[in-house]
């Protein structure tokens, strides 16, 4: 009989959690999962999922004005933002109740409350306390906000996603994933939208083409991009509006201010500085390769540990963690051409090197692209363009990295990713046979390098 009421504590039911938890508890393991907010944490509540709905709803002014060119008049369409706010939240509470019964019918115990750390092997939920062999910090991250004057009167997308009323003004800061995403949604959905960003070009990290040339389709969109700029003060005038004075000297008016400028680890009041687990400036918990932290008994998996926010990475973790602990195996996560996709619109797919990368780490790379109007839109009238680029090591004929702008961008690079981690030459891409007509068959016929 173990001297520990459970054998792992899983402190927060996100993606890395649940996934952690479910895993453990079916080869056996003893695991109490607690969590204080919803179940799901930021994907399913106020991240991947609810956005991605959004993302859809806000396709469908486009898609409507397209229709006509194919021969359908559709009649004058309005959008309600209770429907589709309230639609959505319907489905994110379908979706909190099946993690429910995953988590239970896995076997875990499901403690709801904000637990704390009171030692290596104890935690503390509201009166109670619960020990355990081994505790796993899984608590993800929250928006971060800076302060300034007047920054009391914005938002963050924790709270876009229940806005009372949806706003006509709206100004998004921040030139990461989820400004540029929220940006298209908020112009999408009908709202005059500004992007306030502090650099010189949004999407700091991405491919530099991609992140101009998605400049350039963001802006056909209507969306209003002011790069070089921030905001210094922000006033709340008496009809409930409010005024943004810009660095630039500009002042703008809006019914809504989102702030998009990161997201910090949600490790405040948890105990962790207390029991000497190292963390990060930023509050990162430090974790070594098999996510232990510097106190043995104490893990930590996902955004809390700040490396690379993503969901799917949570996942990989905690399968990893899982596995090596209880199921005898040493696995490494592997964080080498991990795919991602902005959604915004049209959306960004990338995978493996920027240019910029490849040329610093390479002695010559070929770059390939291709930038086309989609078929679809020779009858749409949609001016949208797409683009497509590939980055090739000439030495080895290795493909280091693959961008794409346009449609479904997330689901083609999901496919060339597989390509690229199975190690895929350029001579594999040409040896492919395209599907016609697709957007990606541009994957496996480009042919003269555009640089080199
Ligand atoms: P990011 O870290 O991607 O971007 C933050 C942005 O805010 C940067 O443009 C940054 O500018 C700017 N910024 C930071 N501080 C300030 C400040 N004080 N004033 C003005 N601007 C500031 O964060 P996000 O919030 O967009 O997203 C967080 C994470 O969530 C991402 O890293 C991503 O991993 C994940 N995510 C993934 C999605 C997906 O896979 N589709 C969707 C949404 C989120 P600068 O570039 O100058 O530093």
């Amino acid at each position: 009989m173990s001297e520990f009421d459970f054998d792992l504590f899983v402190i927060g039911a996100g993606s890395g959690g649940v996934r952690a938890g479910r895993m453990a508890a079916a080869m056996g393991v003893r695991v109490a999962v607690a969590e204080e907010r919803h179940l799901g944490g930021t994907c399913v509540n106020v991240g991947c999922v609810p956005k991605k709905l959004f993302v859809y709803a806000s396709h469908y002014a486009d898609d409507f004005e397209e229709a006509r060119g194919f021969g359908w008049l559709p009649g004058e369409a309005h959008f309600d933002w209770p429907t589709l706010r309230d639609n959505k939240t319907r489905e994110i509470e379908r979706l909190n109740g099946i993690y429910r019964n995953l988590l239970v019918n896995s076997g875990c115990t499901l403690i709801d409350g904000r637990a704390t750390l009171v030692d290596p092997h104890t935690v503390a939920v509201g009166d109670k306390t619960y020990s355990a062999e081994r505790i796993l910090v899984a608590v993800g991250g929250w928006p971060y906000v800076p302060e300034f004057p007047g920054s009391e009167h914005v938002i963050s997308s924790n709270e876009a996603f229940y806005l009372d009323q949806f706003p006509e003004r709206v100004l998004v800061v921040g030139g990461g994933y989820i400004a540029v995403e929220f940006a298209g949604i908020f112009a999408g959905l009908g709202a005059q939208t500004s992007l306030i960003y502090r650099g010189e070009l949004f999407l700091r990290g991405f491919d530099n083409e991609v992140r101009e040339f998605t400049a350039e389709e963001v802006r056909k969109k209507g969306v209003d991009l002011r790069f070089g700029t921030n905001i210094e003060k922000i006033e709340k005038l008496a009809d409930g509006s409010l005024q943004a004075y810009l660095t630039d000297g500009t002042v703008l008016d809006a019914d809504c201010i989102m702030y998009a400028t990161g997201r910090v680890p949600k490790v405040t009041g948890l105990g962790l500085e207390q029991l000497g687990v190292e963390l990060r400036d930023n509050g990162a918990v430090v974790v070594n390769d098999q996510f232990q932290t510097s106190v043995p008994s104490v893990y930590a998996i996902g955004d809390v540990t700040d490396r690379v926010q993503l969901t799917p990475v949570a996942l990989a973790e905690g399968m990893a963690l899982v596995r090596n602990l209880y199921g005898n195996q040493s696995q490494k996560v592997d964080y080498e051409l991990i795919p991602t996709a902005v959604f915004c619109q049209p959306n960004i797919g990338t995978v493996g090197l920027t240019e910029e990368q490849a040329r610093e780490r390479y002695a010559a790379v070929d770059i390939y692209k291709s930038s086309f109007r989609a078929l679809k839109h020779t009858l749409s009238g949609s001016s949208e363009k797409t683009f497509m680029k590939m980055i090739v090591d000439r030495d080895s004929d290795r493909v280091l990295g693959v961008h794409m702008v346009g449609p479904e961008a997330g689901e083609i690079i999901q496919g060339i990713a597989v390509a690229l981690k199975a190690g895929a030459t350029k001579a594999v891409f040409d040896a492919t046979i395209g599907i016609h007509p697709t957007a990606a068959e541009e994957f496996v016929t480009m042919r003269e390098p555009a640089s080199s």
